[in-house]
C-alpha cells in the first residue's frame, strides 16, 4: 500500500511530505492508522544532526491511532482498537530484559541506531529506495507498521491527540516520579525545566502524593502552566541563584527528589546542588553525548543517588492504559500540554516553534 509520510532526506533539511510504499505485513506486525503524532525534541535532534540515523527516514515516535490490519501471528488486538505506540520494543529474554530493564534490551540497543524495524528490516520505500524508521516507528505518516508489542491498547474514550502524548513525554515524566523515584506521600520534589517531560514529572509527583512540588523554568508561561498542573511553588530560574529559594521551601535541607528535565549543563549542576543529603536525583534531559558537564564535588557528596532515565521506567503494556485511564478520570491533565494542532504539511513550522520554545507540544492530527 501507499500513503503519505514526512520524510527526512538529510540533516538540516526540511521534512518533505511524500508518498511511500509499504511492503507486505509480516506475521508479528500491526499496521496502525495514525490519528495523532506529536513533535518531540528527539525528532528535532535528528533533523539537526545531533542524533545520527541512516537516511532517508520517517521520524515521529509519540503517536496514537487505530489498528488497521494485523499480521497472522498477532493475538490480543483487534482491528479498530485504539492504540498508543511504544518506542521500546524489547526481546524479553536477554540479560537486561531479565534484569527488568527493557530500555537496555540488547536487541533494542543494537537495532535502534540502524533505523530498522525490530526484526532488522525496513518496510518502507520511496522510488525503490529503502526508507528508515525512527525508534522502530516512524509515525509522521498516515500509517505506521509496528511490532505487536509496540501497539498498546488504550480505552477508546481518550481522544487521539491527547493519547499520543502518553507514548513518550508523559510516560517519561510521570514514570520518573512514580516508577523510577518511587516518590512517596508527603515528599518534596523539585522539577527543573517545564516542557512536556518536566510538566509530566510535576503531575507524577502530584499523583504520587508529594507534599511540596517546586517547578523551575526560565519561561514564566511554563511556570504558570506548572501551577495549573500541580506545582505548589514556582521559581523563575532567570532571577539569580535559585538554591536559597529551594532551601527556604524545604526546611533548609534541599528537595527529597529532584527531576531534571531541561537538558543543560546548568540544570544538571543545579540538580546536584538542590537535592538534600540522601536525596535522589533523576536526570531526564540530555546534552550531546560527547559534551562534558562539570560539578562542584561537594554537591555530589552526602549519600545522594543519581539515576538517568530515558523512558521513566516504562512498562508500556502496564503503564499506558493506566495513564489513559488517569486522563479519563481527570487525575492526569493532558489538554494543557497541547499548544498547537497542525496538519502533516505544516510539520516544519511545528518543529520551528518547538525549537524556539514556543510550544510545549505541537501535535500533527490526521482527520478522518
Ligand atoms: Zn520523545
Ligand atoms: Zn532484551
Amino acid at each position: 500500500m501507499r500513503f503519505r509520510a514526512a520524510v527526512l532526506h538529510r540533516p538540516g533539511e526540511a521534512l518533505r511530505v511524500e508518498t511511500v510504499q509499504l511492503g507486505a505485513l509480516r506475521p508479528e506486525d500491526v499496521l496502525v492508522r495514525i490519528r495523532a503524532a506529536s513533535l518531540c525534541h528527539t525528532d528535532l535532534e535528528v533533523i539537526e544532526g545531533q542524533l545520527v540515523y541512516p537516511m532517508p527516514i520517517v521520524l515521529g515516535h509519540e503517536a496514537a491511532g487505530t489498528v488497521e490490519a494485523l499480521g497472522a501471528g498477532v493475538a490480543g488486538l483487534e482491528r479498530g482498537d485504539s492504540v498508543v505506540l511504544s518506542w521500546n520494543p524489547h526481546c524479553g529474554h536477554c540479560f537486561y530484559c531479565e534484569q527488568d530493564q527493557p530500555i537496555l534490551c540488547d536487541t533494542y540497543r543494537r537495532l535502534g541506531p540502524l533505523g530498522v524495524q525490530f526484526d532488522g528490516t525496513t518496510r518502507l520505500s520511496l522510488d525503490g529506495v529503502a526508507v528508515h524508521h525512527l525508534m522502530f516507528l516512524g509515525a509522521f505518516a498516515e500509517y505506521c507498521v509496528v511490532p505487536a508489542q509496540s501497539a498498546v491498547r488504550v480505552p477508546k474514550a481518550i481522544p487521539f491527540d491527547r493519547a499520543c502524548l502518553i507514548g513518550c513525554g508523559v510516560m517519561t515524566g510521570v514514570g520518573a516520579a512514580t516508577r523510577v523515584a518511587k516518590l512517596g506521600y508527603g515528599a518534596s520534589a523539585l522539577v527543573i525545566g517545564c516542557g512536556a517531560v518536566g510538566l509530566s514529572a510535576v503531575q507524577g509527583a502530584r499523583l504520587a502524593g508529594a507534599g511540596r512540588i517546586i517547578a523551575l523554568d526560565l519561561d514564566p508561561r511554563k511556570l504558570a502552566l506548572a501551577r495549573r498542573l500541580g506545582a505548589s511553588d514556582v521559581i523563575d530560574g532567570a532571577a539569580g541563584d535559585p538554591v536559597p529559594a529551594i532551601r527556604a521551601l524545604t526546611e533548609g535541607r534541599g528537595a527529597d527528589f529532584v527531576f531534571e528535565a531541561a537538558g543543560s549543563p546548568r540544570a544538571f549542576r543545579l540538580s546536584a546542588e538542590a537535592v538534600r543529603p540522601g536525596g535522589q536525583i533523576v536526570w531526564l534531559g540530555k546534552v550531546n553525548v560527547d559534551d562534558e558537564v562539570a560539578f562542584r564535588w561537594g554537591a555530589l557528596m552526602g549519600e545522594k543517588r543519581i539515576q538517568r532515565s530515558s523512558y521513566g521506567g516504562a512498562r508500556p503494556q502496564r503503564d499506558f492504559p493506566l495513564l489513559a485511564q488517569a486522563y479519563l478520570d481527570g487525575a492526569l491533565k493532558l489538554d494543557e500540554l497541547i499548544s498547537r494542532r497542525l496538519g502533516l504539511a505544516e510539520i516544519n513550522d511545528g518543529f520551528a516553534a518547538l525549537k524556539r520554545g514556543d510550544v510545549v507540544r505541537a501535535v500533527v492530527t490526521f482527520d478522518a
